[in-house]
């Protein structure tokens, strides 16, 4: 648990409120650069971006190749928390996309393929993990123990409750900050821009 990350995070979050997407441009890349310290972010795909990326684009066959691949080179293990697959219980690791909007030139670049756990790629598209229904809190609790090490628990420790509340605050704060950006984004028309992955692969 680090005490100067949540302050960190608290003088960042504060801003939420009073931050105007199209007009504060600075104040944006500011608190967007603080907030990529965390380890596991909510990142909400743009409205206009649904649907634009390589599983989509890819048949089947050539996805399932493209996973795999990117699955084996880290070991089928969590590149975020570390968890690993587990074949004899057919949970497996998931092929994540990673992409980079670019707010000046509107270009969407996919930037990496990433190997996760089922928990961390749902707290990743979590507007998507709300709309399918997933179980949120405990979706939560995972993004609360993988950035900050504290499991949430039903305590009446008056110390710990404190420190809960204090990330969870953090947390609900991150939520409301990734939906203003995702408004602004939505608001955009994007292109497509697939060839990261490409330069990063040779
Ligand atoms: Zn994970």
């Amino acid at each position: 648990m680090c005490l100067s990350m949540i302050k960190k995070d608290l003088t960042c979050m504060f801003k939420t409120h009073i931050f105007n997407f199209d007009k504060d441009k600075e104040e944006r890349e500011t608190i967007m650069s603080n907030l990529s310290e965390l380890k596991l972010q909510i990142e909400l795909v743009p409205k206009g971006c649904w649907g634009t990326n390589l599983r989509k684009v890819c048949d089947d066959r050539d996805w399932n190749i493209i996973s795999r691949y990117v699955r084996e080179q880290k070991g089928n293990t969590c590149e975020v928390c570390g968890w690993k697959e587990d074949r004899k219980n057919r949970k497996y690791t998931h092929c994540h996309e990673v992409w980079d909007y670019n707010h000046e030139t509107k270009v969407q670049s996919l930037v990496k393929l990433e190997c996760l756990c089922p928990d961390c790629h749902a707290v990743h598209h979590w507007g998507h993990s709300q709309m399918i229904g997933r179980d949120i809190d405990a979706l939560t609790k995972h993004a609360i123990k993988v950035n900050y090490g504290i499991e949430i628990t039903n305590t009446l420790d008056i110390e710990s409750v404190v420190k809960e509340e204090s990330v969870l605050y953090i947390w609900n704060e991150h939520i409301s900050f990734s939906y203003i950006i995702w408004r602004g984004r939505s608001r955009m028309t994007w292109t497509t821009d697939f060839k990261g992955i490409v330069k990063n692969e040779s």
